[in-house]
């Protein structure tokens, strides 16, 4: 079978890497939608509340319902907007507030330039108005970066849009409303953080996606990757493995069987390209739905250990490989 582990030292070494940018674990809000990013939601929810984490952020109600007791306050990015004690739900749109229940917690998005969700900047004055009429309870307000983790003046003007954003809901008399912006790319970045939450979901997982230009804080990968054997056999000199049987044994060799496959949500990749696992080499012809063959006779081995290691390889981001990884797979805290 397929199994992960997941490191719970490495994952409050992030927490607390975030922790020192922000002044303290009280900002830190832990994003934990997709199942954690793969990690598993109850799993790392359970975790990031042991180690005193307050916030959450989540996709939808369907998220926020299995881990409700564990936090004082859930953000939900995208749903149906209910009243509800514990959760608060971004607003992405006008008409999302005028469809939202009456006595709903509520954070208003702002679109400072990204142009995927969010209410414009003209809008603002709108929106407020359209918040107190529906008897909504505004407690938040944020944004989100486009391109945080690139070595351009984006990220300053997008900010800059922001802080008239505050200043006009204060002055419009709005109290209590957390505001909020930075995802992990920014927090990394940010010297002079002086919001009130972060939303890190990334960095929390071990990753800095920051070209590298940017001060480096050294994170630690949680999740890895592992599979056991299911058969050893030997290969003959010319013989070909797996589908298609695109990998010929130059020489005689053994190799063995692995349960992990594209089912588990583990990359096909390209075979003329393949993917070398940490320690066992490169997988041997193409990824099956189940398996693939390595040249070990290893019973356990890890198929992946660093997620930004892996994605260079794939030709792809941290982040696909890890949601990408099937709910199912068992998940063990070392
Ligand atoms: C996913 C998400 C985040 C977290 O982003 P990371 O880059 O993983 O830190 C923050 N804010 C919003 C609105 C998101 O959708």
């Amino acid at each position: 079978m397929a199994f992960i582990n997941i490191n719970k030292e490495n994952f409050y070494h992030n927490l607390n890497q975030i922790a020192l940018q922000t002044g303290s674990l009280e900002k830190v809000a832990i994003v934990l939608k997709d199942n954690a990013y793969g990690h598993g939601l109850e799993l790392m929810a359970g975790l990031a509340s042991e180690h005193g984490i307050a916030h959450a952020v989540v996709r939808n109600t369907y998220e926020a319902a299995k881990i409700e007791s564990l936090f004082e306050s859930i953000l939900i990015l995208g749903d149906k907007v209910l009243k509800h004690e514990k959760y608060s739900y971004a607003l992405n749109s006008l008409e999302a507030i005028n469809e939202a229940e009456k006595g709903a917690k509520v954070e208003l998005k702002i679109d400072t330039g990204m142009h995927r969700n969010g209410i414009a900047l003209e809008s603002l004055d709108e929106a407020l108005g359209q918040i107190t009429k529906q008897g909504l309870t505004l407690v938040g307000v944020m944004t989100h970066y486009r391109s945080a983790d690139v070595l351009s003046s984006e990220f300053f003007w997008q900010q800059k849009a922001f802080e008239k954003v505050k200043e006009k809901v204060r002055q419009v008399g709005f109290e209590n409303v957390r505001f909020h912006s930075h995802n992990s790319a920014a927090i990394l970045r940010n010297k002079h953080f002086s919001e009130d939450m972060v939303r890190v979901g990334i960095a929390a997982y071990g990753y800095n996606e920051l070209e590298t230009p940017f001060d480096k804080t050294r994170l630690k990968p949680v999740l890895s990757l592992h599979a056991t054997k299911i058969a050893t056999r030997v290969l003959r000199a010319g013989e070909r493995v797996g589908y298609g049987g695109d990998f010929t044994a130059k020489e005689d060799m053994t190799i063995s069987t692995y349960e992990v496959g594209y089912g588990d949500g583990w990359r096909r990749g390209d075979v003329s390209n393949p993917y070398v696992t940490p320690k066992e080499g490169n997988i041997l012809g193409r990824v099956s739905m189940d398996f693939v063959a390595l040249a070990s006779e290893e019973d356990e081995v890890c198929i992946m250990n660093d997620a930004q290691e892996a994605a260079k390889q794939l030709g792809t981001i941290s982040y696909e490989i890890i949601t990408n990884l099937h709910p199912d797979i068992t998940r063990e805290v070392i």
